[in-house]
């Protein structure tokens, strides 16, 4: 083989700090890392562990312009962590996990409420409500150690909406690592949402958001 029938889909790449480009291999989501998130979604943060989720990867980007997805009438925003992996494994031991970030990002996990109240509800899968198109907006990475305490927050036209601190996830950055890597190997080009602080809600076509991890690139970008 070497020749292929169609043209190769495109490399999914997010732009780095002063760097050349990450290309993306696949994107995993953390639900309900946060308690208050967690309480605001109807969870008790203490009987209910934290879980993952995927997105395809040509969901994230750097993109200004995000479309209105079809098929919604409650697009959410919700700011989280990145992590963008430079190696991986399984089994990882909590110890060596941080030894596998390249570097961090701030990251918008886009969902579809009202499709995952409904998948919710009938005990479906959540593909719907969380992996379309342009699902994931991201700012830049940041090279080096991920930052593990300091203001996340989320601003949709100058007003704060989502606001909290990276010390409080359940899971810290190592741990979600380590908890992944049992149940997929992990691998260079891998992004890590590790979740959401609490003040999710919905967005509307015109709005700007902002979104912001002390250390980190901000997230920009409108809804057209
Ligand atoms: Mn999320």
């Amino acid at each position: 083989m070497g020749s292929t029938v169609i043209a190769p889909p495109p490399h999914t790449l997010i732009e780095v700090k002063g760097e050349a480009a990450f290309p993306v291999r696949r994107i995993y989501c953390v639900g309900r890392n946060y308690a208050d998130h967690a309480r605001e979604m109807g969870a008790d943060p203490d009987r209910e562990p934290p879980f993952f989720f995927t997105k395809p990867r040509d969901a994230a980007g750097n993109g200004t312009e995000i479309p209105y997805p079809p098929a919604t009438d409650d697009l959410h925003h919700e700011v989280e962590l990145v992590l963008a992996l430079k190696s991986g494994g399984a089994d990882i031991p909590l110890s060596r996990a941080l030894d596998h970030v390249y570097g961090a990002a701030v990251g918008v996990d886009l969902t579809r409420r009202d499709l995952q109240a409904d998948a919710k509800k009938a005990g479906r899968p959540w593909d719907t409500a969380k992996g379309f198109d342009f699902s994931a907006p991201m700012g830049p990475i940041t090279p080096g150690e991920a930052p593990s305490r300091g203001a996340i927050r989320l601003s949709v036209d100058d007003a704060l909406r989502q606001t909290g601190d990276l010390a409080d996830m359940i899971w810290s950055s190592a741990e979600i690592i380590a908890a992944l890597s049992t149940l997929f190997t992990l691998e260079a080009g891998d992004l890590i949402f590790t979740g959401t602080p609490a003040g999710v809600g919905p967005l509307a076509r015109g709005e700007r958001v902002r979104a912001e991890i002390e250390g980190l690139e901000p997230a920009e970008f409108v809804v057209i």
